[in-house]
């Protein structure tokens, strides 16, 4: 067998992943109709369901195959019954796509744009709630984690407003689901999604949601609003008979399989302590380097860094990102509108010593390039 090199994905997704996963994909050709396949997308669905915390009784994970995205517009498009209003939390590049779906299928969404640069305000929430008193607003929508910024927002205050406002409480934690402990009983999570890539350590082309069982099966009456995206029926038809509707990426659930049996042998404390110490390498790094991340430590999530151009004519994203590219390091660009910023993410099967590899090849390209260290900053 062809020996893989290691390469260390600093992006925000796919993330890096081990060996036992990447080959965990080379099995005998199977028809995914086969029962033995159901066995296998079971045992997926079980242990996502673990991974959150979510009782079996009161929570389904239901599996498509897909980006997260797909994930996203699935939980948009079929969970807003007829005559009523989605609420959109926006703080942020994911956010807006959430957004962007809703008005893609012509659903009446309140798109409440927020400052993108800390977690979203309770009393704003408060507010806008008050505001509908006809409780129009059925539906509420936010993001875990706001990767474009690696902001962290206060999802357990938000549900418990959420919910006294007698809507659900829909959580992207696409970027946060695996890394970051969920519990969605304690975390008042109604729904939440995420891709086989990121906080699994998986392949790209997994998409899951995991929801409560009992909105799942009211919403069966709510408009359909997509055709291969409508979470009724693929977890009515998974129930049903084992399989998913269409084809699913076989392949990429076997990885999945293996991926999650690797998460729970690590276990979600030591995973988190991980990414944990994974970050702060990063957050060392930058700062002995002089950059200035953009959004302060106590708003983020713990897993992602966003991180200003600093001001030298010598310095050019692209080339620092080809240089560090061909020595085996993927960094990322930013998400920010209007500012210059690169990201540095913890997320995948890498160490605080992937770290210290990484910062030295950068300061050699630094120099190469003859950026001056530490780099700066004219105000
Ligand atoms: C990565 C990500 C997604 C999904 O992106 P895809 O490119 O479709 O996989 C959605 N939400 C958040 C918060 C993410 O980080």
């Amino acid at each position: 067998m062809k020996k893989i090199e290691r390469k260390i994905l600093l992006n925000p997704g796919p993330a890096t992943t081990t060996d036992s996963v990447k080959l965990a994909q080379v099995v005998p050709d199977i028809c995914p109709r086969e029962a033995e396949f159901g066995d296998v997308m079971r045992e997926v669905s079980e242990d996502l369901l673990r991974v959150v915390h979510a009782p079996e009784d009161q929570y389904a994970a239901v599996l498509f195959c897909g980006s997260g995205t797909l994930a996203m517009d699935v939980c948009v498009n079929s969970l807003l019954p007829k005559g009523k209003k989605l609420l959109v939390l926006d703080n942020g590049a994911y956010s807006s796509r959430a957004a962007d779906i809703a008005r893609a299928y012509s659903m009446d969404v309140i798109d409440a744009q927020m400052p993108v640069d800390c977690p979203i305000d309770l009393a704003q929430v408060k507010a806008i709630l008050a505001e509908d008193a006809a409780q129009d607003i059925a539906v509420v929508y936010t993001t875990h984690q706001e990767t474009g910024t690696g902001i962290l927002n206060p999802v357990r205050e938000i549900a418990g407003l959420v919910h006294a406002h007698g809507a659900i409480f829909i959580v992207d934690t696409t970027s946060t689901l695996a890394m970051r402990p969920i519990d969605v009983v304690r975390d008042g999570i109604d729904f939440c999604m995420a891709s086989s890539q990121k906080g699994i350590q998986g392949m790209t082309g997994l998409a899951f949601i995991i929801g409560r069982k009992d909105i799942i099966a009211a919403s069966k009456d709510y408009p359909v609003r997509s055709y291969y995206c409508n979470l009724y029926q693929q977890y009515d038809y998974f129930r049903e008979n084992g399989q998913m509707h269409f084809t699913p990426p076989v392949q990429v659930i076997y990885a999945a399989q293996q991926a999650l049996k690797e998460y729970f042998v690590e276990g979600e404390m030591a995973k988190w302590q991980r990414h944990t110490e994974t970050m702060t390498a990063i957050h060392n790094g930058l700062a002995k380097l002089g950059f200035r991340e953009v959004i302060p430590q106590e708003y983020q999530a713990g897993l992602v860094a966003a991180i200003a151009y600093p001001d030298d004519p010598h310095w050019s994203f692209e080339r620092v990102h080809d240089a560090c590219y061909a020595q085996g390091f993927t960094i990322y660009p930013g998400k920010m509108q209007g500012k210059g910023t690169f990201r540095l993410c913890a997320l995948g099967a890498i160490t605080s010593e992937d770290i210290a590899a990484f910062f030295r090849v950068l300061r050699g390209v630094l120099d190469d390039m003859g950026v001056a260290v530490p780099v700066h900053y004219e105000n």
